[in-house]
């Protein structure tokens, strides 16, 4: 069996680069930068008044309260047409550029008007508050984005102020999908005895869409060589083809016999992880092929650990892996399995610190428990048992973000 990080690097190192497309800012959510993106302006684009209030000078306004003769109004979006002299005071509004000769705003609610044309500011103010100065956030020329970003809302945010209407990404990798087994009927269909639904479909497509595949859907197969092989063929024009079960040692575990049979050759085959030790990965031509545990955990949990990062690395991502981080163990967790071990957990800060509650579960075959976790507790092999109020490692999941805070 493999170590776990061996693997790892197995699978980056094969991964290879997509070339990149354009694409419109309004498509570019989730995809991969391919550019380096350089302001074209400084921003703030001038100097700029950061409140409602009067354009000043500081100086003017020391021995406040002051009166100052009111000159005009500056609004957002228009350039000043006034100075602001000795004793003088200009109405602006947020957004809007400080006139010349006003060096500070003074905020509207620290102001009072004595007439049309006098106002009193009620307390002094420092040279240059309430302004924000062009060029204070970004410089013309200065990188705003680099490759390799996965664009967020805040980088669509970033793109747009820097006029990028298309905006060059890494061309999306095309996963093609098969599930085998006898007993895995649809999604639609009440299983008769001995048949369970097939949820790895599924559950694996949505996973590879996540991670910014397109997904080709093979279909189910039954635990036959020539009907797999068959399927098979039909996935060897995408980037990657993932097959999900009958790679364990069970006497219909045919995916590796028909993998050979199509000409892939194989990275490795058993991997020292838990859930899920047998995990194919090898290619075929071209194409990537990863051949995933049947048990629902098991695929869930190798696919993020190893599909997912393969995926984001075609796409040139900077960060492959999902966030690790420091837990406090709030129960007791075993690994006889002499593997590392990944236990489903949900994690959150508590008293300044992270914790992590082991999520009741039946085992890699448990996908409800599974969905209660948002993190998983890592267990090196050689670690049988860790106690309650012990340090581990935590891989959290996609859904940590947006867990709904639920009790531990
Ligand atoms: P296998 O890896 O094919 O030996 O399958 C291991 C276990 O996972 C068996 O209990 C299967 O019934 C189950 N399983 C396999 N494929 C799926 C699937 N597509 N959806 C749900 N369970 C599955
Ligand atoms: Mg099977």
């Amino acid at each position: 069996m493999m170590p776990v990080e061996e693997a790892f690097e197995i699978v980056l190192r094969e991964a290879p680069a997509l070339p990149d497309e354009a694409v419109a800012l309004d498509d570019a959510l989730s995809r991969v930068l391919a550019e380096d993106v350089v302001s074209d302006l400084d921003l703030p684009p001038f100097d700029r008044a950061a409140m409602d209030g009067y354009a000043l000078r500081a100086k003017d306004v020391v021995a406040a309260p002051a009166a100052l003769d009111v000159t005009g109004e500056v609004r957002a979006g228009q350039w000043p047409d006034l100075t602001v002299g000795p004793g003088q005071a200009a109405r602006i509004m947020t957004g809007a550029p400080l006139p010349p000769g006003a060096d500070s705003v003074k905020q509207v609610e620290k102001t009072q008007p004595l007439d049309e044309f006098r106002v009193t500011i009620l307390s002094a103010v420092a040279e240059g508050a309430n302004v924000a100065p062009r060029g204070s956030e970004v410089r013309a020329g200065d990188v705003v984005l680099a490759r390799g970003r996965v664009i967020d809302p805040a980088a669509i945010a970033v793109l747009a102020s820097s006029g990028k209407a298309r905006v060059r990404v890494a061309r999306r990798p095309v996963v093609a999908l098969l599930v085998t087994g006898d007993e895995i009927v649809e999604v639609s269909a009440t299983p008769a005895p001995g048949q369970i639904r097939n949820s790895n479909g599924p559950a694996v497509a949505a996973q590879a869409r996540l991670a910014g595949a397109e997904v080709r859907i093979l279909g189910v197969v039954p635990d036959r060589q020539e009907a797999i092989a068959e399927a098979l063929r039909a996935g060897l024009a995408a980037d990657v083809l993932v097959v999900s079960g009958g790679v364990s040692a069970g006497d219909y575990d045919l995916v590796e016999p028909a993998l050979l049979e199509l000409g892939a050759t194989f990275l490795f085959t058993k991997v020292a992880i838990k859930p899920g030790a047998p995990l194919v990965f090898g290619r075929c031509g071209e194409t990537l092929v990863f051949g995933l545990p049947g048990n629902p955990v098991s695929a869930q949990v190798t696919f993020d650990l190893f599909v997912r990062p393969a995926l984001l690395k075609m796409q040139g991502a900077r960060v492959l892996d999902r966030p690790r981080v420091a837990v406090e163990l709030l129960g007791p967790v075993k690994n006889r399995s002499g593997r590392k071990s990944h236990v489903p957990a949900r994690v959150r800060l508590e008293g300044g610190r992270l914790v992590a509650r082991p999520v009741r579960s039946m085992g890699s075959g448990d996908l409800t428990a599974h969905a209660r976790a948002n993190a998983l507790v890592v267990i090196e092999a050689e670690r049988p048992q860790v106690a309650a109020g012990e340090t581990a490692e935590a891989v959290l999941l996609g859904n940590f973000l947006e867990d709904d805070g639920a009790p531990l």
